[in-house]
């Protein structure tokens, strides 16, 4: 618990200055351990209390004091498609010519310029950018390029994996990723509570200042070093006041699904917005956009305004109706759900490759790219909602959401989500006599 002035100081001054871009902390945290962490914290929600928060996790964890002290900065990203090496050093924070050209010339870098999507990568900087470790999973082999003075080697060696809960609680002062980076949060992680919550909340439009969410999830470790990151466990989000909570919970027999503290699934029919939340698009804001559509018949839908190329989503499971260009709206796909539902998606620069007439989608599938075909001045999803064709607001529409736990399974998931229960209590800052 031993924290010196001088390091509170120097923390604090991080945490106050813009200049911690990718400023973050190793927040590795037993679940145990961050119980009784967090059982002391203040709980009121204050400016002050993320870093209350932050001070109180370096102090408990000896690795996290290390990495601050050195003031090196852990990122995680995983490998997209399409993706090329400089894509890919520049989202892991490295600036660093020598580094660079160091893992395009040695051959012990070379399984990771292969750049197979979905692996996970995870890099070491210094505030400036200059690579201290990188770590690649390569099926089971973990290769690890690690800063030798001004040279590198590059180890691989079979990985021994060992799987830990890691807790992290934050709030929201200028975006979601700037509060889940100072948790040193993996987007991956951050991103999954985003596809949990994203059927009450739209990410783009509906995040205020002073939100704050919790979040339980598993993390990787080989011999001590985290790898990569893995499921979200459990998580919270208070949104403009209203908390929502989600706990993931598989029957023993089933497939796992994400549920509300009381067993409610938290999945509903339609998400509330088309349009996938990502570090690209979270810079937009989709509510002032005014495109000449509005002139050019009354307005029936709701436009997202995005950067050309972003994905665009279905917000239900469906059927494609339509897929190509019609009028005004550009290349447009229309979903069809459970007979009676319409969804419209207007000005796609293009279609996602299963996209065609009687294809089957899945809530969450990408149909297509966010482009101005038709009539627009500027990138942007036109949405429009219909039932029985008569356009309606989504949010005003019942429509039948998927299924709560099983009655025989009930108190099976209640066993499982009274831990989750409580270390969410916990985070908040309330501290439950019940806990043991
Ligand atoms: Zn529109």
């Amino acid at each position: 618990m031993i924290v010196t002035q001088n390091l509170l100081r120097s923390l604090l001054r991080r945490l106050q200055t813009a200049s911690f871009r990718r400023w973050t902390l190793a927040l590795v945290l037993p679940f145990a351990g961050v119980v009784t962490a967090f059982g002391i914290a203040p709980d009121t929600i204050t400016e002050r209390i993320e870093q209350n928060r932050v001070v109180e996790n370096i102090a408990l964890s000896p690795a996290a004091s290390a990495a601050s002290a050195a003031q090196t900065f852990w990122r995680e990203e995983r490998i997209q498609r399409g993706e090329t090496q400089a894509s890919l050093l520049a989202r892991l924070g490295v600036e660093d010519d020598a580094a660079v050209s160091y893992l395009r010339t040695t051959r012990d870098a070379r399984s990771l310029f292969q750049l197979v999507p979905g692996r996970a990568v995870s890099a070491e900087t210094t505030a400036d950018g200059q690579l201290v470790t990188l770590r690649y999973l390569n099926g089971n082999t973990l290769m690890t390029v690690t800063r030798d003075g001004e040279s590198f080697n590059a180890t691989e060696r079979a990985a021994s994996l060992e799987t830990r809960v890691v807790s992290a609680a934050g709030e929201i002062r200028s975006s979601l990723f700037a509060a889940t980076d100072r948790l040193n949060v993996p987007d991956a992680v951050t991103l999954q509570m985003v596809d949990v919550f994203s059927t009450d909340i739209d990410f783009h439009k509906d995040l205020r200042k002073n939100d704050s969410f919790s979040l339980v999830y598993e993390m990787l470790y080989d011999r001590g070093e985290p790898v990569r990151s893995g499921r979200l466990l459990s998580a919270e989000f208070v949104n403009q006041g209203k908390t929502l909570n989600a706990v993931w919970f598989a029957a023993s027999n089933g497939e796992g699904s994400y549920y509300t503290l009381d067993g409610k699934n938290i999945r509903k029919a339609f998400l509330r917005s088309p349009l996938e939340f990502s570090r690209i698009t979270s810079g937009f804001s989709g509510g002032r956009y005014h495109p000449i559509l509005q002139a050019w018949r009354a307005h029936t839908g709701v436009d997202f305004a995005a950067p050309m190329g972003a994905r665009i989503k279905a917000t239900a499971d469906g059927v494609v109706d339509f897929a190509g260009v019609q009028g005004g709206y550009g290349n447009v796909v229309i979903l069809r759900h459970q007979s009676k539902f319409t969804t419209l998606y207007a000005h796609m620069s293009g279609f996602a490759p299963a996209i065609r007439k009687g294809a089957k989608v899945q809530q969450g599938d990408f149909i297509g790219s966010v482009g101005m075909t038709g009539l627009t001045t500027g990138p942007h999803v036109h949405y429009e909602f219909r039932v029985d064709n008569v356009h309606r607001d989504p949010l005003s529409v019942a429509v039948p959401v998927a299924f709560p736990i099983a009655p025989e399974h009930k108190q099976q998931f209640q066993q499982a989500a009274a831990p989750h229960a409580r270390t969410m209590a916990t985070l908040r800052g309330t501290t439950l006599s019940t806990f043991e």
